[in-house]
């Protein structure tokens, strides 16, 4: 195809308001690709290589700037190219500005050069193969003068294109197109193009993010070619994302929920195939959730990869920092390591990372998208050949995460309580029957939301620990005040006595063992009874509490129980008088 005739279809497309003629418009174009259906599919949406590559054309805007000065004229430089940018505020709009063509020089003659049969050369029509051919050069141009080289290059098509040409030309470049095609625009012009199902081409979407070889193949070979597509070992997909949800919603929808510790580090897809023999070495790559090769920035999970695998995976996890005991760092750490490109020996020898996986998406020649969680968590398990399972320790980390499969919210509350503890960011509730979908923010994995409300509760009882923690008190009885938030009563003064207190519930939740230690000495003056474990205080210090919900219940006096209790802080600054009141949590539970 002429980038000529690209060009025109792309304005075309560009002036086109309606979302399901754009999808024509793109069928269009597609149909009449011919040999060149893989390029076109990718440019449509501003892509010059398959989404899963990491390359890039690795050129910054400035030396695009000079290849349309040099292509204009001996008269524009470009700081006008620049100038007239900042007036109209669009690449492309500016390339589309200038008269090409004609100018000599060693460019004029590069681009063109392929092997594409076409003559090549300043004067001939310029093919989207042409454009491909020479980008991709551009993107493979290393080392020292390689920006120039770049420029002379992008200086050769510039010099071969029409106005409108170049106005595309320039945007694909800068990775501006913006012609109003999305991703599902693409897809449907596909299954529209070339007759097959929406569904087919999504899956084999999901599996290759490649929309060129998509097209390409449901075109060749239909239906069955792109069923046949299968996940590759070295090419990443996209990474299941997930929704902010709370665990009452989670228990109600599954039944059951699984759930996982949430790690506070950067998301990491590991591809891996073992050595073949002895002579060959195995071959791993690390990616970020945006599909970026990051495996030279982290040498640790390449060890540990080498080290435990033993048949080819694609494994979904995260690197997380951990200090000299093994403990999860916050993410600010692991920050310093991502995407680094120099002294990443050095930098190791500071912050230390550590691989955790959570998923499975392939094992020993078989794709795992389509099985439930669980399934592919039993394979993950046996992929690190931990079949006992690490010792329930959430403050060291490595490997396999957990997975707890429960419709017990106590539990829940428990796991929360340890993530907590173990520095982790708090947990991930995921349905346990869901399969994996690439890409997609869905209600199958479920990040616990933060608490946005607070409530300040008196504290009224407490109950002495267990095993190790027998010495320390802990699930704490919170209460608010009976009375309302008049004017007269605070007034009046009145103190806040165990009379003119209701109880909401019991937080054990996100206290670690140095708080307990903390909080147990800050209460104990005020133990009034005991019987057994419990303890009766008397009402002196309040406790800033998070929750997922306000229920109604007969268990508390109040007739509400906080969901999910969170402890927060103890607020030194308030004594009982200045605590919540019961209608405040009414109005909180109205709301
Ligand atoms: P967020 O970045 O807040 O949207 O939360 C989702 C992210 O949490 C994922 O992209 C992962 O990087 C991270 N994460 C940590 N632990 C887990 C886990 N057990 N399962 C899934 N994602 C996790």
């Amino acid at each position: 195809m002429e980038f000529a005739t690209f060009a025109d279809r792309a304005a075309a497309i560009e002036a086109e308001p309606a979302d399901l003629e754009i999808v024509d418009l793109v069928r269009a174009v597609l149909e009449d690709a011919d040999a060149d259906l893989e390029i076109v599919a990718r440019f449509v949406q501003g892509r010059v290589f398959p989404a899963w590559r990491s390359r890039t054309l690795d050129i910054g805007p400035n030396s695009c700037y000079e290849a349309i000065a040099r292509a204009a004229g001996t008269n524009v430089g470009s700081d006008d190219v620049e100038d007239r940018l900042a007036e109209v505020g669009e690449i492309g709009e500016v390339a589309a500005s200038y008269e090409f063509g004609g100018q000599q020089g060693l460019g004029a003659f590069t681009a063109g050069n392929d092997d594409s049969g076409s003559a090549g050369g300043a004067g001939d029509e310029l093919t989207v193969r042409e454009v491909f051919e020479t980008l991709s050069e551009l993107a493979a141009a290393e080392g020292s003068g390689s920006q120039d080289r770049k420029t002379d290059l992008l200086f050769g098509l510039f010099n071969r294109c029409s106005s409108e040409e170049a106005r595309y030309l320039a945007r694909l470049v800068l990775s501006e197109m913006r012609i109003g095609v999305g991703e599902g625009a693409v897809r449907d012009a596909i299954s529209e193009a070339f007759d097959v199902p929406v569904e087919g081409v999504e899956r084999a979407l999901q599996v290759s993010n490649d929309y060129g070889e998509v097209a390409r193949v449901a075109r060749d070979e239909g239906l069955d070619g792109l069923d046949a597509m299968e996940l590759e070992v070295g090419r990443p997909v996209q990474a299941m994302l997930a929704q902010a949800g709370t665990v009452t919603d989670a228990l109600e929808e599954w039944e059951e929920a699984a759930v996982e510790w949430k790690y506070d580090g950067a998301r990491i897809q590991l591809h891996h195939r073992p050595a073949e023999s002895d002579e060959t070495a195995p071959e791993t790559g690390v990616f970020s959730r945006n599909m970026e090769d990051v495996t030279d920035a982290l040498p640790e999970v390449v060890e540990y990869a080498d080290e435990t695998l033993e048949e080819p995976v694609i494994l979904d996890g995260e690197v997380v920092a951990i200090d000299d005991d093994g403990a999860p760092l916050p993410f600010q750490e692991v920050l310093k390591r991502f995407r680094r490109k120099h002294d990443v020996e050095k930098v190791r020898e500071d912050v230390t990372v550590r691989p955790v996986f959570f998923d499975c998406l392939h094992a020993g020649g078989d794709d795992l998208l389509e099985e439930p969680l669980t399934t592919r968590h039993d394979r993950l398990r046996a992929v690190l050949s931990d079949s006992d399972g690490p010792e329930v320790n959430a403050a060291n980390i490595e490997g396999l995460s957990l997975l707890w499969r429960t419709d017990d919210p106590e539990e829940i509350e428990s796991i929360d309580a340890e993530a907590l503890e173990g520095g982790h960011e708090g947990i991930m509730l995921k349905n346990p029957e869901s399969t994996y979908s690439p890409g997609r923010r869905g209600k199958h994995w479920r990040k616990r939301k933060p608490d946005v409300e607070t409530l300040d509760c008196v504290v009224t009882g407490a109950e002495w620990g267990e095993g190790r923690r027998a010495t320390f008190l802990g699930t704490f009885e919170l209460s608010v005040r009976a009375g309302d938030d008049s004017e007269e009563r605070r007034s009046s003064g009145s103190a806040v006595n165990s009379q003119t207190l209701e109880t909401v519930g019991k937080v054990a939740t996100g206290i670690t063992d140095e708080k307990l230690e903390e909080l147990t000495e800050l209460l104990e003056p005020y133990i009034a009874s005991e019987d057994g474990q419990e303890v009766d205080l008397e009402p002196e210090v309040v406790f800033e509490v998070g929750y997922e919900e306000i229920q109604t219940s007969p268990t508390y006096s109040s007739g509400y129980a906080l969901r999910f209790p969170r402890f927060q802080a103890v607020r030194h600054d308030k004594d009982p008088e200045g605590a919540d009141s019961l209608e405040r949590l009414e109005r909180l539970r109205e709301a």
